[in-house]
């Protein structure tokens, strides 16, 4: 039982920005405004995520540690309308099998928390504690049993890069949301979660990048978009600031990127790419649905529609404001 966990685990988690990905995903199902993510070595000594969330009741804090326990379905009707994050209720069960876990919570209403600990899948601690609404839950020595796993992980500071990257991006998605990353107990970014997105991009990349912004707000069916495009002399040497979210999910796409490109050609020189942070709205009928779901990476159904309507927007916008 434990080795289908740590095989399982392979498939989705196969580094600390993966954890991170999956808890951060759990917090966000689990109705939080305020998230703390916190990293030693590059989180490959710990991990820790704090959030204000529902909590997790007394009888589910085990449940939610075996394989294929989510509260999140009940029935196939809801597996299809999954609108929640998580759905397949293997995270919790892959990463305990893989590390230290500790984690405290408390529901709402509930007088008192619940303290667990589990090592490599083994539950070593189980008892009532006092702590506040919300969940608490540190990771560490991830991999420690896997290691040929471990050997895999790259130098702290590849391994937090990718973790900011991840971070910024799920705090980009969820501006309404307040999150805090602190990494070697320096603290990298605090985003204010009042549901402002420009706000949220200032406060992750800083008053020159934000000034050189555009808004976007478009609207043609079965297409929305909304968000920001840098200006011409914002645009970049390689793709790392375009930023797209389809249906609040980040993702990379190909199609994306050329159309953005090819808005701004006969702006920028030959080998600049343009930044954007953009949010698109298509009805999940235009997506590829056989794509896995930890994936990134999307496939549009009627590409080429999809490609013209954003080049459109983006030209129509950068038109107007004269450029
Ligand atoms: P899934 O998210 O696919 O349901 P997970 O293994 O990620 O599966 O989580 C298992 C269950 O644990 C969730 O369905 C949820 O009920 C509970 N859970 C996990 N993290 C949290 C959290 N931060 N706050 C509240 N409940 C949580
Ligand atoms: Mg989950």
């Amino acid at each position: 039982y434990q080795t289908t966990n740590k095989i399982a685990a392979g498939e989705v988690i196969t580094n600390p920005a993966s954890v991170i990905k999956e808890l951060l995903e759990n917090s966000i199902d689990a109705k939080s405004n305020r998230i703390i993510i916190e990293i030693k070595k590059g989180g490959k000594e710990k991990i820790l995520i704090k959030d204000n969330g529902v909590g997790i009741s007394a009888d589910d804090v085990l449940l939610a540690f075996k394989r294929h326990a989510t509260s999140k379905i009940h029935s196939i009707e809801d597996l299809e309308y999954a609108t929640t994050l998580g759905f397949r209720g293997e995270a919790l069960a892959s990463i305990a099998s893989i590390s230290k876990i500790d984690i405290k919570t408390r529901e709402k209403n509930a007088k008192s928390g619940i303290h667990v600990k589990i090592h490599g899948g083994k539950v070593i601690l189980h008892e009532e504690i006092g702590c506040t609404k919300g969940t608490s839950l540190t990771v560490e020595d991830i991999f420690y049993n896997t290691p040929a796993r471990y050997k895999y992980l790259k130098k702290d500071s590849i391994e937090s890069g990718y973790i900011s990257s991840i971070v910024e991006k799920i705090a980009l998605s969820h501006p309404e949301i307040s999150f805090r990353f602190i990494n070697e107990g320096r603290q990298v970014f605090h985003t204010p979660g009042n549901n402002d997105l420009y706000s949220c991009i200032y406060c992750l990349y800083g008053k020159k990048f934000a000034d050189d912004l555009i808004e976007i707000q478009y609207e043609n069916h079965p297409l929305k978009i909304f968000g920001y495009i840098g200006k011409p002399q914002l645009c970049r040497s390689n793709k790392k600031y375009q930023i797209f979210f389809v249906n609040h999910r980040y993702v990379k796409n190909r199609i994306l990127s050329q159309a953005l490109q090819e808005a701004y050609k006969g702006l920028i020189m030959i080998h600049k790419y343009p930044v954007c942070i953009l949010n698109i709205q298509v009805p999940s009928s235009m997506l590829d649905v056989n794509v896995h779901p930890a994936k990134t990476e999307i496939l549009f159904r009627h590409e080429s529609l999809i490609y013209l309507l954003i080049k459109e927007a983006i030209r129509e916008i950068l038109k107007e404001k004269k450029l």
